[in-house]
């Protein structure tokens, strides 16, 4: 098990449980990093499937996986048993209610190889409202030595009668920080609006170079995506399969594009907020652009703060309009056009 998570918080708190003797029916882990919400939901899976256990509990509930074994091995390579794997694979890129009555079936059968049952959802949050009922079922009578963990990086899009079922571990929030190519287009959009030529010609362009740039980072999400799918290496495959490849393809570049839009539509968050700081007149507070000071001071001094506050609500409503199946464009034009510049 990987050290870094060993020796944090949450592994400490989960530690803490298992130390004595309490084991929940549903996880909850949630947190900024699906990676590291992985992590720990391996590890949690190791350690309660381990055959020869590093640690115990007085009462003899494992403590720590040895990572060695059959057990950790197969589990660590996702293909153990009697720990599944559950991922939003349509094209709608939701969890959908056949996937969860499928897991939900397999956790009411004996262990094969492990000691437990257990499912793990990852982007549990893309569970739709059949999904997560027959979930909620599941939770409110899981079956002896089931154990399920959903990961989430949005836990507020999570039923809260399933919230209040789980035992809740949060993994943290990375400092943000954004990419260099998010970085080159808040420079660009900031040092655009700074002149304040506020014409709707102006705004249109900041929406052009917003959707130049996101077109550009799909097609390079499209490629990537592409060469790691096994659709090009075996040729040969069934039809069927062939379908099934295609489908995770689909999904799999529409998961990332959105990840990446969303840290596009984040960055600008961020400088908008150093915007709302200036007009505020906040001079503790480190801006996240500290290199825009200049463009960002322009702005804000043409902006009441109220206008300044207001471009902060709007823009995260734009964020959480995204999320649902609007038109993308429509959404970020409606969007742009509303901010006070
Ligand atoms: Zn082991």
């Amino acid at each position: 098990m990987d050290p870094d998570l060993a020796s944090s918080k949450p592994w400490e708190l989960l530690r803490r449980s298992l130390s004595r003797d309490r084991l929940a029916h549903g996880y909850l882990f949630f947190g900024d990093d699906l990676d590291s919400l992985e992590a720990g939901a391996e590890a949690l899976a190791q350690t309660l499937n381990c055959s020869a256990p590093a640690e115990r509990s007085p009462g003899g509930t494992p403590m720590a996986p040895c990572g060695r074994c059959a057990n950790c091995e197969r589990i660590a390579a996702r293909n153990h048993a009697d720990v599944t794997w559950v991922r939003p694979e349509n094209k709608s890129r939701q969890i959908s209610a056949e996937q969860t009555r499928e897991v939900v079936r397999t956790i009411t059968l004996k262990p094969m190889q492990g000691r437990h049952k257990m499912v793990i959802f990852a982007g549990a949050d893309r569970m739709n409202t059949s999904a997560a009922n027959i979930f909620l079922k599941t939770l409110e009578e899981p079956p002896a030595g089931s154990v399920l963990i959903l990961l989430t990086t949005e836990p507020g899009r999570l039923l809260e009668t399933i919230l209040s079922r789980c035992q809740r571990v949060g993994f943290g929030v990375r400092p943000f920080r954004v990419g260099d190519e998010v970085a080159r287009w808040v420079t660009d959009f900031a040092r655009k609006a700074a002149p304040g030529s506020t014409g709707v010609l102006a705004r249109y362009q900041l929406l052009g170079t917003l959707l130049e740039s996101l077109g550009a980072a799909r097609e390079r999400i499209e490629e990537q995506c592409t060469a790691a799918s096994p659709l090009a290496k075996y040729p040969d495959a069934t039809p069927a399969q062939k379908e099934q490849w295609e489908d995770a393809l689909t999904a799999a570049i529409e998961a990332e594009y959105r990840r990446r839009r969303g840290e596009y539509l984040a960055g600008l968050q961020a400088w908008l907020r150093d915007v709302w700081l200036k007009a505020c007149g906040v001079t503790d507070q480190a801006a996240f652009f500290p290199t825009l000071e200049t463009a960002t001071e322009a702005v804000a001094a043409r902006l009441r703060r109220e206008q300044a506050q207001t471009n902060l609500e709007n823009w995260e409503g734009t964020q959480r309009l995204l999320h649902t199946n609007v038109q993308e464009a429509l959404a970020l034009e409606v969007g742009l056009l509303r901010l006070h510049l």
